[in-house]
């Protein structure tokens, strides 16, 4: 395991070594976050920390899968999958945390309205409220994960505390457990839910690009010009993440199309990403049934 447990120790080292209290202006803030690959979110106390947009840097397909997937039959035609979720919220004895019902129906419809023109279709069974002072803090997260997964062949498990300098979200991609194993599921900072704390990454975007991984898709600055780049056909290539919103920003001149700054697997600001595209919903699909089959059952 490995990669994920040295990206934890590797960001909250750039937590400590940059300190939560940043002064300044908030837009020098931000430049500065993103000038060292991090986005400045605010947190609980209403102060601002800077931290990784996403922990899934780095990732990789096994050898052979991308030829695989472009191989396969599978075309735009797939059939609707239907993911029933479990959220585990976990919260701390002075409440922060406990996000209300409200906001969680409101998140599902955030979810659900990215998927749903590609056939997924995500069902919340339930929402199991924890109190817990450590695993809010994201410590012990295996043993969280452990104690509390339902069924992760069959469920989408998403977890939110604090993630706190760490990263907004991260999950574990589909090949890189078997689909049974306790550790898949989707980590989600809870102050990304819509309306929530996270400004400017509170409209539930999080969430939506989280389950990105969790099915089989990379970002799509993956490689940056170089092919093959995210593996998707329809994604242009682009150099680097974008932060904000920058309209028209072409980082590779020589690949056509401009960055796709709108795409969900981008690092944007939520109110600036809309959309997969056809070729990454198609991606999903073959995941889904080469790693995830006992969703489809
Ligand atoms: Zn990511």
């Amino acid at each position: 395991m490995s990669r994920f447990a040295l990206f934890v120790v590797v960001f909250l080292g750039l937590g400590a070594a940059f300190g939560v209290s940043a002064a300044g202006p908030l837009e020098s803030l931000r430049s500065l976050a993103h000038e060292q690959g991090l986005v400045a979110v605010q947190g609980a106390d209403g102060g601002w920390r800077r931290v990784r947009r996403c922990g899934v840097e780095g990732a990789e397909m096994p050898p052979g899968l991308a030829q695989e997937m472009r191989r396969s039959r599978l075309k735009r035609d797939h059939s609707p999958v239907e993911i029933p979720v479990v959220l585990h919220l976990i919260s701390n004895s002075k409440g922060e945390g406990a996000v209300s019902d409200a906001v969680i129906a409101q998140q599902m419809r955030v979810l659900q309205a990215a998927y749903e023109p590609h056939n997924f279709f995500f069902t919340l069974q339930s929402v199991n409220r924890v109190v817990d002072d450590i695993w809010f803090q994201g410590e012990r997260e295996n043993v969280m994960r452990a104690a509390l997964a339902v069924d992760p062949s069959r469920h989408l498990n998403i977890y939110s505390f604090d993630l706190g300098e760490v990263a907004l979200g991260y999950t574990f991609m589909p090949w890189d457990y078997p689909e049974d194993d306790y550790r898949h599921g989707v980590t989600v900072f809870y102050g990304t839910f819509p309306g929530g704390e996270g400004l400017p990454y509170n409209e539930g975007d999080t969430l939506v690009h989280e389950v990105g991984h969790y099915l089989g898709l990379m970002h799509t600055f993956q490689r940056g010009c170089k092919a093959p780049g995210d593996f998707i056909p329809d994604t242009p290539y682009e150099k680097r993440a974008s932060y904000g919103c920058p309209v028209g920003r072409d980082t590779c001149p020589h690949r056509p199309g401009e960055d796709p700054i709108h795409n969900y697997m981008n690092y944007s600001e939520d109110g600036c990403m809309d959309h997969f595209t056809p070729q990454q919903a198609r991606a999903m699909h073959f995941v889904v049934r080469r790693f995830r089959p006992s969703l489809l059952d």
